[in-house]
């Protein structure tokens, strides 16, 4: 288990059976340790807030867990005008929050012209605008791209396409996924994640839920427990468990080290300290609610949903040694080192082409890979094919700052040193050293390689 951990702590690479097997296993309490090293080693202590306005609880949408499904007559349905809208996003903004999150149902009657009128107000506040509104055409997303918004959540709830289209009636999945590909081809910071406890859901699912998040490089992931809402059809079944919840989070924020993971509502409405638990076990964000009281009771997904008393959030947050961050927050915290990639479009990118590259490492690659894996040269945690900005180093020790490339002979011609010059005069204005070894060296004087790499580092200290 521990060779698990320590693998997915420096690859941040797992494969299925290795999740299923930590999802599984019978303590999580080294799960969570070390998901919380990771977060505070990539996006540090900071907490961001999102100040959540739930505009309408009104849906066409017939989700078999959600209070506010369509069949439930049960509902008082609310919609806020506009002047409301903006009145709440100004609240908060006066109150400091750096993003507003606009969440509702499947209300039509926001179109995306409409939308886009109030997301242009909204960022006259200088904010970062987050919508949660479900699935909508990539038209439709694009106008609201282009009025301004910057993030937006789009739960995949689950990767399990028979499951999913059992809790979703008249819902495709295919369509869900599409929706969240356009998101991220728009440029959105998409956000995705899953509900644990569904009925019939299998451990196997969720591991695929999870390497669904890394394959979409979503950029935020919200995991919650399924909490069971009375005038659903799943009445009589059983909340989600909170531990797995917190194991699918925590191994989450183990394979995506630099993304944005909240401290979800659910987990705190199942715990009484679940907030807290999540974000001591890899999560980074809260999401306050900022509805006003009347429209909040009634935007019911769930009984009891827990509330947030500012206050005691800072208080709680500074004794466990955590901050409230007064920035936007997006994705690639300056601090972080996967922050050295560009956009969160280039970073995708690249992070897909390093994946290809280590699959087709060279044999000397191969060999100084197997010699510095797992910290067993000095005790210092290399990485391979890592991707910085645009290019994709070899080998890279983050904490000191050191790039290690190997060179075949194809780096002779004249073009190829052209493209060298530039790419290590940026990877230099990084702020790294490069070290070049020829593959002959790795082969025939591999103790000279890692003597030079020695000095270098003694020298640099
Ligand atoms: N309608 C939009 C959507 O579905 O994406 C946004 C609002 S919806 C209420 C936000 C999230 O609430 C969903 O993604 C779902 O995972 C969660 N949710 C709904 N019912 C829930 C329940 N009974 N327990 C836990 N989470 C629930
Ligand atoms: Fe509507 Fe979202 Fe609830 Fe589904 S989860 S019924 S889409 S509000």
């Amino acid at each position: 288990m521990i060779d698990i951990i320590n693998k997915a702590k420096s690859e941040h690479d797992l494969t299925k059976d290795e999740i299923i097997f930590l999802l599984s296993c019978e303590d999580g309490s080294l799960i969570f340790k070390a998901a919380d090293e990771i977060r505070k080693q990539y996006v540090g202590d900071e907490v961001h807030l999102r100040a959540l306005i739930e505009f309408s609880n009104i849906c066409r949408c017939n989700c078999v867990y959600c209070g506010l499904r369509s069949q439930n007559r049960d509902v008082e349905r609310y919609r806020l005008s506009k002047k409301q809208i903006l009145e709440s996003a100004q609240k908060a903004a006066d109150f400091g929050y750096k993003t507003i999150v606009l969440q509702s149902g499947e209300d039509v009657f926001f179109t995306a012209d409409y939308l886009a009128e109030i997301i242009k107000e909204i960022k006259n506040l200088d904010v970062a605008v987050t919508l949660s509104i479900g699935e909508r055409t990539f038209e439709e997303y694009k106008i609201l791209k282009d009025a301004g918004a910057d993030r937006f959540l789009l739960r995949i709830e689950t990767t399990d396409k028979k499951l999913y289209e059992k809790c979703h009636p008249n819902a495709n999945f295919e369509n869900r996924v599409r929706c969240l590909r356009d998101l991220k081809k728009l440029g959105f910071e998409t956000g995705t994640g899953c509900l644990v406890g569904l009925p019939e859901q299998t451990i196997e699912s969720l591991a695929d839920d999870i390497l669904f998040f890394k394959d979409l490089d979503a950029d935020m992931i919200g995991i919650g427990p399924l909490i069971v809402h009375p005038h659903t059809p799943l009445k009589d079944k059983p909340n989600g468990n909170f531990d797995l919840a917190l194991r699918v989070m925590s191994l989450t924020r183990l394979l995506m080290p630099d993304i944005n993971i909240p401290a979800t509502t659910a987990m705190e409405t199942l715990n009484p300290q679940g907030r807290i638990i999540a974000l001591q076990s890899g999560a980074n964000v809260v999401m306050p609610n900022l509805t006003d009281n009347d429209a909040r009771i009634k935007y019911e997904i769930y009984p009891n949903k827990a509330g947030i008393n500012y206050t005691e959030l800072s208080e709680k947050l500074s004794q466990i040694g955590r901050t409230i961050s007064c920035t936007k927050g997006f994705r690639g915290n300056k601090n972080s080192p996967l922050s050295l990639n560009p956009s969160p479009a280039g970073r995708g990118k690249n992070v897909n082409l390093a994946r290809t590259l280590r699959k087709n490492m060279t044999p000397q690659e191969t060999k100084f890979w197997n010699l510095v894996r797992n910290n067993q040269f000095q005790n210092i945690k290399f990485k391979r094919q890592y991707p910085i900005g645009p290019y994709i180093v070899d080998f890279i020790a983050i904490q000191h700052m050191l790039v290690v490339e190997l060179d075949g002979g194809g780096h002779n011609t004249d073009s190829q040193q052209k493209y060298d010059i530039e790419r290590a005069k940026y990877i230099t204005s990084r702020g790294f050293k490069i070290l070049r070894f020829w593959n002959n060296d790795i082969d025939n004087n591999i103790e000279g390689v890692f003597e030079t790499i020695s000095q270098t580092l003694r020298d640099s200290n």
